[in-house]
C-alpha cells in the first residue's frame, strides 16, 4: 500500500488519463463500517479489472464542518487508518493537508447544490452549508483522483442521493456505488463520533435504531413519524427531524420506495441514522 500526502505524488504513481480505481473518500477515525467500504471497493477494481485498485482518502474537510468546534476536535487515529486501509486491501491512501486540497492561490470551485441537498427540515437545515462543503471537497477529490468508481456509505443516506445527484449533473462518469451501513451489537450504527458518547448515552443511544424498528409496524408515514419521534423522546434524545420520505427525492411522498430517516442529539453528540421503510 502506497501513502501519498501531495496530489502530485497521486498523479505520478497511477494510471495517465485516470478511471482506473475505485474510490472510497473519508475523514479518518476509520471503523469497521470504512473497512467495509473498502473491502467492496477492492472488489469493484478486482471485478472490473482497474490497475490502480482501490484508493482511500483521509481529509478532515473543513468547509463541510458548520460548528468549529466539531471541526477541532473530530477525532484522529491515522496510524491506525492507515493498518485499517492496507488491512482491507487497500492499494493507495491519500492523505492530504489543507493546502493540497485547497492551494490559497487557486480557488477550488463549489458546484451547484443538487436539489435533494435543500429539502426542507433535513440536513440543509439544521446544518447550513454542510452539503455545499460536501460536495466542494467530493467533487475536488473525484478530479483529483479520477475514479471509475466510488463508494459511499448508505449510513449518510441523504448525503449519498446528493453525491449520486451532483455526479450525474457533473455529467461525472463516476459509478457510485453504496455500502451498508455496519452497526455495533445492539443496532447503534458505527460512527467516528460514538467515541464521545459515554457508556449511558450509548445505551441512550440505542433508542435511533429501535425507533427505526419501531417505524416499520406503522401503516402510513405520518404514523411512523410519530412512532419515531415518542420512541426517541421517551429516552430523552433532542429529535432534530424523525422523517419518512420518499427514497430518492427526499421529498415527502405518498408512494414509495420511502426511507425512515433520524438526526438526534445526545449533549454535544450528534447521531444519525436511517432504514428502508414499507407500509406495514
Ligand atoms: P466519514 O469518514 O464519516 O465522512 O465517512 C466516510 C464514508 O463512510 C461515508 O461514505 C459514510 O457514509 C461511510 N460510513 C460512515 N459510517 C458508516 C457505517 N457505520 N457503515 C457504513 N458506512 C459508513
Amino acid at each position: 500500500m502506497i501513502l501519498c500526502t501531495r496530489h502530485k505524488d497521486l498523479a505520478r504513481i497511477m494510471a495517465p488519463g485516470g478511471r482506473r480505481c475505485a474510490f472510497v473518500p473519508t475523514m479518518g477515525a476509520l471503523h469497521e463500517g470504512h473497512a467495509s467500504l473498502i473491502r467492496k471497493a477492492v472488489a469493484v477494481a478486482r471485478d472490473r479489472n482497474l490497475d490502480d485498485g482501490c484508493v482511500v482518502s483521509i481529509f478532515v474537510n473543513p468547509t463541510q464542518f458548520n460548528e468549529q468546534a466539531d471541526f477541532t476536535r473530530y477525532p484522529k487515529t491515522i496510524e491506525a487508518d492507515l493498518s485499517l486501509c492496507e488491512a482491507a486491501g487497500a492499494s493507495v491512501v491519500y492523505a492530504p493537508g489543507v493546502e493540497d486540497v485547497y492551494p490559497t492561490d487557486e480557488g477550488v470551485e463549489v458546484p451547484p447544490l443538487p436539489a435533494v441537498a435543500t429539502r426542507p427540515s433535513l440536513e440543509d437545515a439544521l446544518r447550513p452549508g454542510h452539503f455545499a462543503g460536501v460536495c466542494q471537497v467530493v467533487k475536488r477529490l473525484f478530479d483529483l483522483v479520477r475514479p471509475l468508481a466510488a463508494v459511499f456509505g448508505e449510513k449518510d443516506w441523504q448525503q449519498l442521493q446528493v453525491i449520486r445527484a451532483m455526479t450525474r449533473d457533473l455529467r461525472y462518469p463516476i459509478d457510485i456505488i453504496a455500502g451498508e451501513t455496519i452497526r455495533e451489537q445492539g443496532g447503534l450504527a458505527m460512527s467516528s463520533r460514538n467515541v464521545f458518547l459515554s457508556p449511558e448515552d450509548r445505551q441512550r443511544a440505542l433508542a435511533i435504531s429501535q425507533a427505526l424498528c419501531e417505524s416499520w409496524s406503522a401503516k402510513t408515514p405520518a404514523d411512523a413519524e410519530r412512532l419515531m419521534r415518542s420512541e426517541l423522546e421517551k429516552r430523552d434524545l433532542a429529535v432534530e427531524y424523525a422523517v419518512v420520505r420518499h427514497a430518492e427525492s427526499l421529498e415527502p411522498a405518498a408512494s414509495g420506495p420511502h426511507r425512515a430517516l433520524i438526526a438526534a442529539r445526545m449533549g454535544s453528540v450528534r447521531l444519525i441514522d436511517n432504514s428502508e421503510w414499507r407500509p406495514a
